[in-house]
This record gives C-alpha cells, sequence and structure tokens, in this order.
C-alpha cells in the first residue's frame, strides 16, 4: 500500500492506496491545526504516524507547496504555509518516522503526475497539467516523468505566462501574467466587482448557475475568463508540443460551461495544431491528484 500526502496552505489531506491506485481511506486536516508554538512538523508525524498505524505500506509521498527540492528533500521556501516546514529534511523525517521510502516534490508537479498516471492525462505522452486555484500551478509530464528543469521552481510556472503587456503589474515582477486573469482568486475578484448581486460564500458555482440559466449578462465574463485561458493554453501547447493539457482546480467542476468555447478559441489561434490534435480535458481526480501523484511518485516506480 501507498501513503500520501498533500500539504497545502489551507487543509493538509492525508490518503491511503492500494498499489493499484484505489484509495483506502482519506482525511483532511486544516493546516494551522496542527502547528504548536509555531511548529508544524511535531504534530504533522503525530497525526500521520496514527493515521497510517495498521497499514501496511510499501512506500509513501508528500506534495508540499512551495520551493521544493525534490533531491534533497526539502522546502527550500515558500511565500505561504509551505515556510512551515523549511530548512528541515522533511522527506527523511517522514521516511524515519514511517519507515518506508519517502519521495517529496512540488504540489502542482504532484497533482500533474497524478493525472498523468490516473486521470485524464493517462496515456498521453507529453502532458500540461494547469490548476487554477489561489495562482495558476502548471507543471509538464515529459519523458516519463515530471519536468524539473534547474530550480526547485521550474517548468511550474505557467501562470505567470504574460498574456497583456500592458496589463496590471504582478508580484512576480512581471505585468499581465495569465493567474492575474484566470487564477480562481483573480475570477472570484472579477464577478465580486461586476455582479455584487452574486454575494454568496460560494460564488464561483453560484456564477456559473447564473450563467447557465441567466446568460446575459454574465456571459461578457465567462467568456473573457474563456479568452484568458485559451490563451495561456495557446502558449503551453506551442512552449511544449503537448498531447494532452489537463485543466485543474475547483473552478472546473463548472468544466462544462467553461472548456467547449476555450477549446474552440485554442483551436482557432494554434493553426499549428490543425488537426486538432490536442486534447483539452478537465481534470478527473479533482483535489485528490496531488496526494496520489505523491504516493506514486515517479522516484518510487
Ligand atoms: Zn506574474
Amino acid at each position: 500500500m501507498r501513503f500520501g500526502m498533500d500539504f497545502g496552505g489551507t487543509n493538509i489531506k492525508l490518503a491511503i492506496f492500494t498499489g493499484d491506485g484505489e484509495m483506502v481511506t482519506f482525511d483532511e486536516i486544516p493546516t494551522m491545526k496542527l502547528i504548536k508554538n509555531g511548529n508544524i512538523i511535531d504534530g504533522l508525524v503525530e497525526r500521520v504516524t496514527k493515521f497510517t498505524g495498521g497499514y501496511s505500506l510499501d512506500a509513501g509521498g508528500l506534495a508540499v507547496k512551495g520551493m521544493v527540492d525534490t533531491g534533497k528533500g526539502t522546502v527550500e521556501d515558500d511565500i505561504g504555509a509551505g515556510r512551515l516546514l523549511a530548512g528541515k529534511n522533511v522527506q527523511k523525517i517522514f521516511s524515519d518516522a514511517l519507515k518506508i521510502p519517502v519521495a517529496m516534490d512540488n504540489d502542482a508537479r504532484s497533482y500533474a503526475w497524478g493525472e498523468y498516471l490516473f486521470g485524464a492525462g493517462k496515456g498521453s505522452r507529453v502532458m500540461v497539467c494547469m490548476t487554477l486555484g489561489t495562482g495558476i500551478g502548471c507543471s509538464l509530464v515529459h519523458g516519463g516523468k515530471p519536468y524539473e528543469g534547474t530550480d526547485p521552481l521550474s517548468g511550474l510556472l505557467g501562470g505567470h505566462i504574460t498574456i497583456d503587456r500592458n496589463g496590471p503589474e504582478c508580484p512576480c515582477g512581471s505585468r499581465g501574467c495569465l493567474e492575474l486573469y484566470c487564477s480562481a482568486t483573480a475570477l472570484t475578484e472579477k464577478i465580486r466587482t461586476m455582479h455584487p448581486e452574486l454575494n454568496s460564500d460560494d460564488i464561483l458555482p453560484d456564477f456559473f448557475k447564473a450563467v447557465l440559466e441567466k446568460g446575459n449578462p454574465y456571459t461578457r465574463l465567462l467568456r473573457e475568463f474563456q479568452e484568458n485561458l485559451a490563451l495561456g493554453i495557446v502558449n503551453v501547447i506551442h512552449a511544449y508540443g503537448p498531447d494532452t493539457v489537463v485543466i485543474g482546480g475547483g473552478v472546473m467542476k463548472s468544466h462544462e460551461v467553461i472548456l467547449p468555447d476555450v477549446i474552440e478559441i485554442v483551436h482557432k489561434r494554434a493553426w499549428t495544431f490543425p488537426r486538432k490534435s490536442v486534447k483539452i480535458a478537465a481534470s478527473k481526480l479533482g483535489n485528490k491528484s496531488a496526494v496520489l501523484g505523491a504516493a506514486f511518485h515517479y522516484t518510487l516506480q
């Protein structure tokens, strides 16, 4: 059996899988709940040891946000919760505690790897996965493993592809980055500004419901979102030549409203693929993708 953890800023997901990737058990804990005196490692190890107790594990994997050095098994830095793990040999700590081989990788790469092995990217040769969340995670799977590049963040920054050179400033130092338009955060802000009548906590599903039920004026914002997302996808298609692009994130619960037009725009703009050969699909595994990808990290195969 395999153990997987997805360490995020809001929640930590824990899961155990059979060798075929079937989920045996799952738990989700608010990240902040495990912090004691500014330290999360002790609480985390305690929780994971308890969670995995009684299962015969062969290996485990950790998906962690931030600048993860996969070779060293450490978090180099993060602007968020990943910083709680910085400076510690996290991989070794968990390997020692669970007495099994443990791998560690960035959460966007783990998400892509999960989709590649078990989800919408299954069977693809070159796959790009973009997750629309707080920002936009982006990862390439090529040659049977996630692309790592030369730096812990290499290959993950597709959210910072510029789609408007005169666009707003981005914290990354550039302007008009894709994630300023198409992350869940950006879309939520736009909806709140343009449609103050939609004011529930669950605003994204409410917006897509309004699009379906009322059409105009909601379709204008939807179309803008679709065109921007399509631009980002066209750019990664031109950069990497994938046969599959997987789009993930909670927003994709409404993929039936979002994707058909996005696909049409991509095929119009990416004329280099006249045979419409690039499959653009919504994530199949949703928020289980990273934890699954971690548990079956390519170094553990
Ligand atoms: Zn940026």
